[in-house]
């Protein structure tokens, strides 16, 4: 059973992973007081294995929070979904890549280790930063984008799948040796209205490859009347999402990607409704929408 609360610190003894959310926001930061419960940070979300090892998944705003207070010296292994600035736009401001002595793994689920740190050199340089000689000196970058799975902390991988958005995407899964754990798809565009057999093949396969998974982190970008004119755009509705979640016996789905413009209270709204959808199908499913400070046990 995966318990949700909003206390920090470290994993009950006995846990599998221990995750917590820092940034739930889609595109573009969006602070204010209508966001103020569900956050304004872009995506950013910690996961710790069972023996605390430290596995995060993409560097959107909310990485900045998570940077100042991590323990000295540990190594950081970072995983990339893609690199849309609102997941990557929280590096610069990442309080590790300033420490001497501190490893930082990146791992980018499309692209290779060349043009992983050709980002990093992008984003950490002039004109975009100011000049820091050997910043980057402790950075380890990983080709991820078709490779085997990423072994973090003891007996656990990272795996990667194809997510359907424009420049392509990864869905990450984290597992340990008793399997799944969590399943993290921010950006993904599940496309329940089409019917082209890829789209269904390719939807098929994501369901078989989640199945079980205990939680599943995904995009929620859309309400499903914003569909019809996002066709392509490479996101979900919240709806589609609760679908998707069913379809994968997932244990709890934690609606992710939050559109910029939604309210606190329409977030509410749209949490009620997809529960509305769980009742009506008979499922078991636990539905949430992550918000800032978000923490899970499993
Ligand atoms: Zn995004
Ligand atoms: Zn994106």
């Amino acid at each position: 059973m995966t318990v949700v609360s909003s206390r920090g610190g470290p994993a009950p003894r006995g846990a599998r992973f221990r995750i917590r959310c820092w940034g739930a926001r889609g595109t573009v930061p969006s602070p204010g007081q209508h966001t103020v419960r569900y956050g304004g940070n872009t995506s950013c979300v910690e996961v710790r294995t069972h023996d605390d090892t430290l596995v995060v998944l993409d560097a959107g705003t909310g990485l900045r929070g998570l940077g100042k207070q991590l323990e000295a010296g540990a190594p950081v292994d970072l995983f990339l979904t893609h690199r849309h600035s609102d997941h990557v736009i929280g590096l610069p401001h990442f309080a590790p890549l300033f420490e001497r002595d501190r490893i930082v793994r990146v791992s980018c689920g499309n692209a290779d280790a060349l043009t992983t740190r050709a980002l990093l050199e992008l984003l950490l340089a002039p004109p975009l930063f100011p000049p820091l000689p050997a910043v980057l000196d402790q950075v380890r970058v990983n080709g991820f984008e078709h490779g085997a799975p990423v072994d973090v902390g003891d007996g656990c991988t990272v795996h990667r799948f194809p997510a359907r958005h424009p420049g392509g995407a990864a869905i990450f899964r984290v597992d340990d040796a008793r399997g799944a754990g969590v399943a993290y798809a921010p950006d993904n565009e599940l496309d329940y209205a089409s019917s082209d057999a890829d789209v269904i093949a390719w939807r098929r396969g994501l369901t078989l490859a989640l199945h079980g998974v205990p939680v599943l982190v995904h995009d929620a970008m859309y309400v499903d009347a914003e569909l019809a004119s996002h066709r392509g755009w490479g996101h979900s509705s919240a709806l589609e999402a609760t679908r998707f979640a069913i379809e994968c016996v997932a244990g709890l789905l934690v609606l992710f990607h939050h559109h910029p413009d939604r309210t606190d209270d329409a977030m509410d709204t749209i949490v009620q409704e997809c529960r509305e959808l769980v009742a009506l199908s008979g499922s078991s499913l636990r539905v949430i929408a992550a918000w800032e400070g978000l923490t899970l046990t499993v």
